[in-house]
């Protein structure tokens, strides 16, 4: 599902060059749940940004379901994502004036499914995870870990092959930590392959497979 070969990233700060990515390489395979950990700065967002489409590397290779991504316009870009990735990012990305539903059936009105064909399928998945009765709140309405598995129905809604998300748990206890990490696990055994990045080690030892990134080089992965 994912090869990469030798990634590396640099930014440019005023005069002077940060390597951010050394030489990264990966390969994750279908239906993996795998975690990213490392330290604030290690490179996590980075990496997964380009996984995601979202950033571009500089030298190196990055394969998607045996497709070269490099130089795409960002035509083609957004078509990938749009076909392959789910997005699900610490700070949930809810739109604050549109309901859970609204929500959960945006990426479809970009796809130009009407409103109520939409909004029926947005309630089979807030019911797969567990909201139906809260369909018509706000998100301000919802606790934090409400909210994240909305965005989490959000990104099922496009039936993605990969699931990519960025400190999920970081604004949550860890209860609800823990009851979020269970939900990508379903997620998972319906064949979709997860990446979680996380500082946390009690996330990442739920898991299946453990990659650290230490300043920019993939130091370990363990397999359980
Ligand atoms: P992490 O997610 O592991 O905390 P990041 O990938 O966000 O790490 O950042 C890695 C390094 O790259 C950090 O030193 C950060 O300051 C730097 N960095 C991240 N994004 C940019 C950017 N757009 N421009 C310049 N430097 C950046
Ligand atoms: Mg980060």
């Amino acid at each position: 599902m994912i090869s990469l070969k030798n990634i590396n990233k640099y930014y440019s700060t005023g005069n002077h060059e940060l390597h951010v990515l050394k030489d990264v390489n990966l390969e994750i395979g279908s239906g993996e749940l795998v975690s990213i950990m490392g330290s604030s700065g290690s490179g996590k967002s980075t990496l997964l940004n380009i996984l995601g489409i979202l950033d571009a590397y500089d030298s190196g290779s990055y394969h998607l379901d045996n497709t070269l991504i490099k130089s795409l316009s960002e035509k083609k870009a957004a078509q990938y994502r749009n076909e392959f990735i789910g997005f699900i990012f610490q700070s949930f990305h809810l739109l604050g004036y549109k309901n859970a539903m609204e929500n959960v059936a945006l990426p479809l009105y970009y796809r130009g499914i009407s409103r109520k064909k939409r909004n029926i399928i947005a309630r089979e998945y807030l019911d797969k995870v567990g909201l139906l009765d809260w369909a018509e709140h706000m998100p301000n309405e919802l606790s934090g870990g409400q909210q994240q598995r909305v965005s989490i129905a959000r990104a099922l809604i496009s039936e993605p092959k990969l699931i990519l998300a960025d400190e999920p748990t970081g604004a949550l206890d860890s209860q609800t930590s823990e009851n979020v990490m269970n939900l990508f696990r379903e997620v998972n055994k319906l064949g979709i392959t997860v990446l979680i990045v996380t500082h946390e080690h009690d996330i990442a030892n739920m898991t299946d497979r453990q990659i650290t990134l230490i300043d920019g080089k993939i130091h370990e992965t363990s397999h359980v």
